[in-house]
């Protein structure tokens, strides 16, 4: 039996992009072609993230993204706020505090999407740093925050923001530029739907200019973004860049181009919302209260119920592999990831009927299908397009 994986990352990879892998190549850092290639590659990101900001595409798994941003911005001393609603957001403390920083948290509420008034009041009294470090989606939890209301916060008070987009881009609307956002991150492996191994970033030219004036130089080598800024004009990177996966890449977002990149989110929002009204429907309940990221859903299982052996037996049974959490919701959500090419509505809806008839098989009580609640919601949906 083939596993059929909806983990909200890796992601399940279309075969053009698992064939693209495979062709020949030449070597990358003598081939002008590949620097082209490159730089366009580069800026049809940039389409995806809604900016025109310079996109760098390192090898490295997403982290390498976060923490080469924190590592190109932080010196000694210097204060970050660090937006916390989840454990991803949390987690940018570490990175700020390896390189020297000194982060300082505020903390929202993990339930609901981060509150800009109360960031707001937070910031009259205290804006004195050098950026800001928030999360799109939180993907523990999947809560998305609202980056057109959190951002230009930010910016009126002149701090730098780095946005951790690497499980809603392509799947969420970004708007890097009309946000003020300066530096973004993405991944391969969520809903771009290539293999796991390529963390992307648009770098504005504030936040160049913020690494060029440093006191102290970058402490890294692969972690310094500089040292990719100026690749493609240059002909010159200065590490062997990774051919195979940009070609596999290059094909992942050619097939998010051809769908286009509007109708790639709004298959994404209509698959979200009703993932989350057949669970409400079905007597299941939502971990989240507000801010739903369309990516990805956490549903709370009802307490004294093992998350585990459910995962298991959809495993063993009918070769389905949902995930749990991590860290503080470890054992009380499901994850399902609806994102990118695991995105499609027979998919999901026989996702949700392999969930339906486990929950049943354990005798979870519900009042309705989560399968037939699915396709209703996505009909009326659909029903309402233009
Ligand atoms: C997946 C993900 C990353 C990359 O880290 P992993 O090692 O794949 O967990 C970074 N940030 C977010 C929000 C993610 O979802």
């Amino acid at each position: 039996m083939k596993t059929k994986v909806y983990f909200p990352g890796p992601t399940a990879v279309r075969e053009n992009v698992r064939n693209m892998r495979a062709v020949e190549t030449t070597n990358p850092d003598m081939d002008p072609a590949f620097y082209a290639l490159y730089g366009q590659l580069g800026k049809d990101i940039g389409r995806i993230f809604g900016t025109d900001d310079k996109v760098l595409v390192l090898s490295g798994e997403g982290i390498l993204g976060l923490e080469a941003a924190c590592a190109s911005l932080t010196e000694k001393g210097d204060r970050v706020l660090v937006l916390d609603n989840g454990i991803f957001g949390e987690g940018f403390a570490d990175f700020v505090r390896m390189y020297g920083g000194s982060p300082v948290l505020f903390s929202g509420d993990r339930r609901n999407a981060i509150d800009p008034e109360a960031l707001e009041e937070f910031l009259e009294k205290d804006h004195d740093f050098k950026y800001a470090t928030l999360v799109h989606c939180d993907t523990p939890s999947g809560v998305l925050n609202p980056l057109d209301r959190i951002c230009p916060l930010l910016k009126r008070y002149g701090i730098l923001t780095v946005v951790d987009a690497v499980s809603s881009s392509g799947g969420e609307p970004v708007d890097a530029k009309r946000n003020g956002i300066d530096i973004c991150l993405g991944a391969s492996q969520k809903a771009f739907s290539a293999p796991v191994g390529l963390t992307f970033l648009s770098v504005s030219e504030g936040a160049f200019e913020a690494m060029e004036k440093r006191e102290t130089s970058i402490a890294g080598y692969y972690v310094n973004l500089l040292s990719f800024r100026h690749g493609v004009e240059n002909q010159w990177f200065p590490y062997t860049m990774p051919v195979s996966d940009i070609l596999g890449l290059r094909q992942a977002v050619d097939n998010i181009l051809e769908e286009g990149i509007l109708a790639f989110q709004e298959r994404h929002r209509i698959i979200g919302e009703a993932v989350r009204q057949a669970v409400l429907a079905s007597g299941l309940h939502l971990h989240l209260e507000s801010g739903f990221s369309n990516t990805v859903t956490a549903v709370e299982i009802p307490a004294g119920f093992s998350i585990e052996s459910l995962i298991d037996h959809m495993h063993r049974e009918k070769g389905l592999l949902l995930s749990g959490s991590i860290g503080y919701l470890k054992n009380k959500v499901l994850r399902i990831g609806h994102m990118g090419e695991n995105a499609k509505v027979e998919e999901v809806a026989s996702v949700l009927k392999i969930l339906e008839e486990a929950l049943a098989h354990f005798e979870v009580p519900m009042e309705a299908g989560l399968r037939g609640h699915f396709l209703q919601g996505v009909g009326r949906m659909e029903k309402d397009l233009p």
